[in-house]
């Protein structure tokens, strides 16, 4: 009996040690799960913030010297991407012609240049 009453001591033993170490890694999947999300919102927040800070003092000639290079180089960006935006824009409205490669309006029905007809098989 004292043999019996051992062996399922130490099967409860085990059985607890386990599951509270499931249970501790369960706790730590979840709370690494939380953590990655704070930050991920947090990121969020300090993008609104930077957004509402650069409002504020984008025409700021006062402002201090580290904000100004991080001014400068929104205002750069910005402009690089309304750039490329309209580049899109542009490429949007015009088709290649596959006679001669000419770029037409892609309105039109024959290719200006070669006099190619656009946009369909014959
Ligand atoms: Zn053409």
């Amino acid at each position: 009996m004292e043999f019996f009453d051992d062996a399922v001591n130490k099967t409860k033993e085990v059985f607890e040690t386990v599951s509270k170490k499931t249970g501790e890694v369960i706790a730590t999947e979840k709370q690494r799960f939380d953590m990655a999300s704070l930050k991920t919102k947090r990121e969020k927040d300090y993008t609104a913030l930077g957004k509402l800070y650069f409002d504020l003092v984008k025409d700021d000639e006062n402002a201090a010297e580290d904000v100004k290079v991080l001014v400068d180089a929104i205002k750069e960006k910005s402009s690089q991407i309304d750039k490329l935006a309209a580049q899109i824009q542009g490429a949007k409205n015009k088709l290649i012609c596959s006679n001669c490669g000419a770029k037409i309006d892609n309105n039109s029905i024959y290719c200006n240049i070669c006099g190619e007809k656009l946009g369909g098989e014959e």
